[in-house]
């Protein structure tokens, strides 16, 4: 928050400032200026401690499909809490939320993935994919196949290895990271990065050449797995150009590389499918999801995997006598009651043919803001996209258009290098798709 205002003693948002170490701020700015604390939710509004009303054209982070105050969600929970707050997975016990849930996931999910390991976060999640894939690789005697392919700009989360995946410098600088076995490949940013003349199909060769080169000068046989998101979030919703995932995977198959497909933001009807990949032809070894999991009403994530990716780590298990990684909260039972009630919600309501009618509507507001002497282009699939605006954002900073949409409409959007980005909860309705368009085009003339 960059706007000039007295900050009371004692209030929130002075205690705020005094106690709370923030994540993915500038900690100095934020002991000056403090941030927008917000009170409640309603659908896709969220509200402050004034009372002011904000669309959440984020969704929260990029995570609440079902809206800002789903009661069967509060309700699921509670019943939870009275019956079995807590239970671990650990040491041969179960409990019946996360059996539900589990086979829940396996009914939705792309047919050849049959189990799901429960983490709480997408970092979690990512990065124990990564040491699921060292423990197989040891477990079929390929003890040098390690090396993990993550992309410039590709976000997979803040844990070490999760971190170390991402390509993100920002997530890197003074961490220490990446770890050594993490390499990158190009960003399919379209069309930012084309060459003069080039189709999508022959930038998406091209990427897919790029890789190639990275696969053969690392070492085929040191290459394990390569992580994506089917549509980049955090690096800016980069939506990738036709043919590239196919051309992708046609090389990771060609040197047996596994394939992690890290649906965290795509997952659950974003992109107008229930998952990414049914949209791109991904057919991953992997699939990590969360946030939209559970809305995000608690901590969630799932790990679903093909039968070929768990029997070496089943078979190594059984070898060592334990695989022995796990968390107290993995498979919590109200983060994963809540999870299947979520998923049920999604269903009912249809959210994913929700999104999938509002693509159009959407995606044409967004190019229709590119005519602005503002803008340059947009992207998007299903309730995702972005607008690039001529560069008013600094590195760190939330931009000026994120900043305007924010104090003077009432939208709150991420601002991700040049671009604004949206990921509006799917529970949006035509009527309120077009207020956060008209916002948008009332804060980009407010710049101009
Ligand atoms: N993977 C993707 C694609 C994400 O967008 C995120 C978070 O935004 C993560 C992983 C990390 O998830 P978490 O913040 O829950 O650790």
């Amino acid at each position: 928050m960059s706007q000039s205002k007295t900050i009371a003693p004692n209030s929130i948002e002075a205690r705020d400032i005094a106690y709370q170490f923030h994540p993915s701020v500038d900690l100095r700015r934020y002991e000056e200026e403090g941030g927008l604390i917000i009170d409640r939710g309603e659908g896709i509004y969220v509200f402050d401690q004034a009372g002011k009303r904000y669309i959440e054209g984020l969704a929260g982070l990029w995570s609440v499909a079902v809206g800002f105050n789903e009661k069967r969600l509060a309700d699921v929970a509670y019943a939870q809490m009275q019956k079995l707050p807590y239970y671990h997975s650990f040491n041969y016990k179960a409990h019946g939320p996360s059996v539900d849930l589990a086979e829940k996931l396996v009914q939705i999910s792309p047919e050849h993935l049959t189990k799901v390991h429960f983490t709480s976060s997408g970092s979690e999640a990512n990065d124990l994919v990564v040491k699921m894939i060292w423990y197989r690789s040891n477990a079929l005697g390929l003890p040098d196949k390690k090396k993990i392919i993550g992309r410039v700009k590709g976000y997979h989360g803040v844990t070490i290895a999760a971190g170390s995946v991402t390509g993100i410098p920002a997530n890197h600088g003074s961490f220490d990271l990446p770890l050594d076995r993490m390499i990158h490949t190009l960003t399919p940013d379209y069309p930012r990065d084309h060459l003069e003349g080039e189709t999508e199909e022959q930038f998406s060769a091209r990427m897919a050449e790029a890789l190639e080169e990275l696969i053969l000068r690392e070492g085929p046989e040191t290459i394990a797995a390569m992580f994506g998101e089917p549509v980049m979030g955090a690096g800016g919703v980069i939506v990738p150009p036709k043919g590239y995932w196919e051309a992708i995977q046609a090389v990771l198959r060609k040197y047996d590389i596994l394939l992690v497909a890290d649906e965290v933001i795509c997952g659950f009807g974003r992109t107008g499918k229930m998952f990414a990949c049914e949209v791109y032809g991904i057919k991953p070894d992997v699939m990590v999801t969360s946030k939209q999991i559970s809305s995000s009403y608690m901590p969630l994530s799932a790990i679903l995997m093909s039968d070929d990716f768990y029997n070496p780590i089943a078979d190594e298990s059984h070898r060592l006598g334990v695989f022995a990684h796990g968390y107290t909260a993995s498979g919590h039972p109200v983060a994963t009651a809540v999870g299947l009630e979520n998923i049920k919600i999604i269903e009912e309501r249809d959210l994913v043919g929700n999104a999938a009618r509002l693509e159009a509507q959407f995606l044409s507001g967004l190019r229709g803001l590119e005519s602005h002497p503002m803008a340059l282009w947009s992207r998007g699939v299903g309730l995702i996209g972005a607008l690039e605006i001529k560069g008013t954002a600094k590195v760190g900073e939330m931009g000026q258009l994120a900043q305007a949409c924010l104090l003077e409409e009432g939208l709150i959007v991420r601002a991700i290098g040049d671009a604004i980005c949206l990921c509006p909860p799917l529970v949006i309705t035509a009527e309120q798709v077009d207020e956060m368009i008209a916002a948008i085009g009332r804060a980009l003339d407010a710049l101009a």
